[in-house]
């Protein structure tokens, strides 16, 4: 190995190193979308976490298997075992079946993770496609006694488990009545469906025949198995977002743990603090939400959104505005017009110098110490304000730092940087404005153009837009 690797355990509240279960091999299990709608960029934040993660340890010579599931049935608007199935809402808005909704939304998805140049997962499995496996678990659940059967369907008595909780440090006792919205059958509050019933007088597109009846699985249960299935009974990394520790880690905790009979389900839980974005006002094209393709709209390279990720620690809140975004763009642009000049000098073959060797090991050091990506950053920017680095040099750290950012320096291009429809339609209403001779306007434009980070020109052929 490289080097030692520290995170940021939720488990224990500590930063420990990281010490894979099997030596030099390291497993990664996270929480995939619900394909019910676009993904918005706060669900982006814990994609590129997932990403990053697996990026560090391939650095560090780890041999990464990273899982990812697809939630494509049983995820309940309220995120426990109440109201509806998010693919019901889903196929009421779209006018397909739950299907159709799945697939589209999935297809989206994936979309917009290429245009934040993220790894795709190793494995991606989907619920829907691991239905059998779901439903061996609950048996084994079922046969060791930690299961109950009401109106609902089967559930998990969390009371059976003496850790339950444990991460979240639940005040079990304390929970107040209600707290958890469930049904009166329920044996204890924090209890969860394991397998749901079909409603008696409807068909569900999406539904199976089980031991206990026709119906679908809940959230929780495909996790623990897809991960289980993949992974083992217990492997290195699970990754989430923190909104997901209280009840759907912990219920996988408390399921897994029972079922392989008290393995420890995974060793390092790593989450990821909120993105907030305020009282931005969204853009109506986009839904209610702020996507990857609002961005794109805004005139807004999708991997400046990854640099504004990179640049706050995941276990910091991540304030979104407009303004820090503009910002942002402004400082990655600067990042890739200086690497860019560095190119035509680059040497495949360059022998690092002492000083060069020192800014990598201090990248390293930022890396390795719980994903400091914030100062790795700081690192290349002093490495590419350096004075005494070669231009070969400095050109060689940055492609090997941005294994770790994701950035796809190598391949970039300035000059087949795509101005966005919005700075074209200003522009040519600036025009139009200009040959009008509604000179306030015109300017009017023209600094709006200015504000999302394009410069207009105007030349003998009407004008041309260039990147600030
Ligand atoms: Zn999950």
């Amino acid at each position: 190995m490289n080097g030692k690797v520290y995170f940021s355990n939720s488990l224990s509240r500590e930063k420990e190193e990281f010490i894979a279960l099997e030596a030099g091999k390291a497993g990664i299990y996270s929480c995939g979308p619900t394909v019910y709608h676009d993904a918005h960029i706060g669900n982006m934040r814990h994609v590129l976490l997932a990403d990053t993660t697996k990026r560090v340890l391939r650095v560090a010579g780890y041999d990464v298997k990273h899982v990812m599931n697809i939630t494509d049935v049983g995820h309940l608007v309220g995120d426990g075992d109440d109201g509806e199935d998010k693919m019901e809402v889903g196929k009421a808005r779209e006018g397909m079946d739950a299907w159709g909704v799945a697939k589209k939304y999935e297809e989206s998805f994936f979309v917009d993770t290429k245009r934040l140049n993220v790894i795709r997962p190793d494995v991606v499995c989907h619920a829907t496609g691991h239905i059998p496996e779901q439903i061996a678990m609950i048996k084994t659940l079922e046969e060791k006694g930690f299961t109950y059967i009401n109106s609902d369907g089967v559930y998990f008595d969390t009371s059976k488990y003496s850790d339950y909780g444990k991460m979240a440090k639940l005040d079990i006792e304390g929970l107040e009545a209600g707290s958890r919205v469930g049904f009166n059958d329920k044996k204890n509050k924090t209890d969860f469906a394991l397998w749901k019933f079909s409603p008696k007088d409807e068909k569900r597109d999406m539904e199976w025949d089980s031991p206990w009846g026709m119906g679908f699985p809940g959230w929780h249960i495909e996790c623990s198995a897809m991960a289980m299935k993949y992974l083992g009974d217990s492997f290195d990394i699970h990754t989430g977002g923190m909104d997901l520790i209280p009840v759907h880690h912990s219920n996988e905790i408390a399921q897994s743990e029972c079922a392989s009979g008290c393995k420890p389900f995974v060793k390092y839980w790593l989450h990821n603090e909120f993105l907030n974005t305020g009282d931005i006002k969204m853009s109506k094209s986009s839904g209610e939400f702020l996507t990857i393709q609002s961005l794109i709209d805004a005139g807004y390279d999708p991997l400046a959104f990854r640099y504004l990720c990179l640049n706050t620690h995941y276990r910091k809140p991540l304030n979104f505005s407009w303004e820090i975004m503009q910002n942002i763009a402004k400082i990655y642009q600067k990042m890739k017009t200086k690497i860019l000049a560095l190119k035509e000098n680059s040497d495949d073959n360059i022998t690092l110098s002492d000083l060069a060797m020192k800014y990598d090991a201090d990248f390293k050091s930022a890396i390795y110490n719980d994903m400091n990506i914030s100062l790795a950053l700081t690192t290349s920017n002093l490495i590419l304000n350096d004075k005494i680095l070669s231009d070969a040099e400095k050109y060689s750290l940055i492609l090997s730092h941005d294994l770790v950012y994701g950035f796809d320096f190598e391949n970039m291009d300035l000059e087949v940087l795509e101005i966005p429809k919005n700075i074209i339609e200003l522009a040519e209403k600036r025009k139009a404005a200009k040959d009008n001779k509604e000179w306030e306007s015109s300017d009017k434009y023209r600094d709006q153009i200015l504000k999302l980070g394009y410069i207009v020109k105007d030349n003998k052929d009407g004008y041309e837009i260039i990147k600030e």
